[in-house]
């Protein structure tokens, strides 16, 4: 198997572009699962305050016999954690949960622009803050749409590293990664298989079958050839192995053009939108 490539950030960190999200993983299945993924080769976790499984993921680092650098750990704000002094308080319970004095990557999990006032802003440099003090290697957003980036841009000191939003052959969310790319700020793509409802359909699947490779497999090739950073969710131990065996081949411009057509804009959409999401837990 070739090795998962490494993409380096807009502040010099590397991230693997191939990880392992934890969306949706019991608090208590959480250790086996990441456990697995580590063994099989995934050197990337992606987790968040509102995954409730932060615990679970510092707990299989430290048992798996790596080392803390080894691997490339993200976590996310909480939405009911967005004013600067919880996020600082919230940020710390992340740590102590990871049982780590550092995040490699830690991201505003919504923008949230119908709360607080519309101010993502203060949230934003709070952020900062843990950049500047090390504790978060790299600070990043998430959901976030252009003009929201366009208002960090204007209003703070740091452009984000990686915007991780939904996108997967039904949802290109082009605006969205072509503003990335003119800004240096890497593209995570969240539900990169859709959360399965893509592997059926017939130009992957039959793709699949020309290239002796899974329909995820197809897919997933297809986010890394686009650049994108995934890290598909799998509770199911040979999912979690055949979603990192897919280096092995290459997608031709005919087969990622053809994987390109099958976007269906906002009508492909399976999450919220950002505009309007407002879920905060309590
Ligand atoms: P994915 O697109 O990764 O799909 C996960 C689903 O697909 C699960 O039901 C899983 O089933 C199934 N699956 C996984 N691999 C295969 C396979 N090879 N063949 C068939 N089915 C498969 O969805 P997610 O929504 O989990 O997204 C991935 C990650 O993105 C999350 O875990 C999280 O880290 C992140 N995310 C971030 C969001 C954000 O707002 N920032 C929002 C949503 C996700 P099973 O587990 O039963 O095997």
């Amino acid at each position: 198997m070739t090795r998962v490539r490494d993409i380096t950030l807009n502040d010099g960190n590397t991230i693997p572009q191939l990880g392992f999200g934890v969306f949706q993983i019991e608090p208590a299945d959480t250790a086996a699962a990441v456990a697995l993924a580590l063994r099989v080769g995934y050197r990337h976790i992606d987790t968040a305050q509102m995954y409730r499984n932060e615990r679970g993921v510092g707990e299989a680092i430290r048992r798996s016999g790596l080392a803390r650098s080894d691997v490339f750990v993200t976590s996310k704000l909480s939405n009911a954690r967005h004013r600067p002094d919880d996020a600082r308080r919230a940020f710390e319970r992340t740590l102590r949960e990871l049982g780590s004095d550092y995040v490699d990557l830690f991201l505003i999990h919504w923008p949230l622009p119908t709360l607080y006032d519309g101010d993502f802003v203060s949230t934003w440099q709070t952020l900062e803050e843990f950049k500047h003090d090390g504790r978060a290697r790299s600070i990043g957003v998430s959901n976030f749409q252009v003009d929201h980036l366009a208002r960090l841009a204007a209003e703070s000191e740091i452009v984000p590293a990686v915007n991780q939003i939904e996108c997967h052959p039904y949802l290109l969310n082009e605006a969205v990664r072509h503003y990335g790319a003119e800004h240096g700020i890497a593209t995570e793509a969240w539900s990169p298989i859709a959360q399965g409802a893509v592997l059926t359909d017939p130009v992957i699947t039959s793709l699949a079958r020309q290239l002796n490779a899974t329909p995820a497999q197809i897919v997933l090739r297809w986010h890394t050839q686009h650049g994108n950073i995934v890290f598909p969710k799998s509770v199911t131990p040979a999912r979690i192995r055949e979603n990192i065996a897919f280096l092995d081949f290459e997608l031709d411009d005919d087969a990622i053009n053809a994987i390109d057509e099958l976007n269906r804009g906002e009508r492909g959409r399976i999450g919220a939108h950002p505009d309007q999401f407002a879920f905060v837990p309590a």
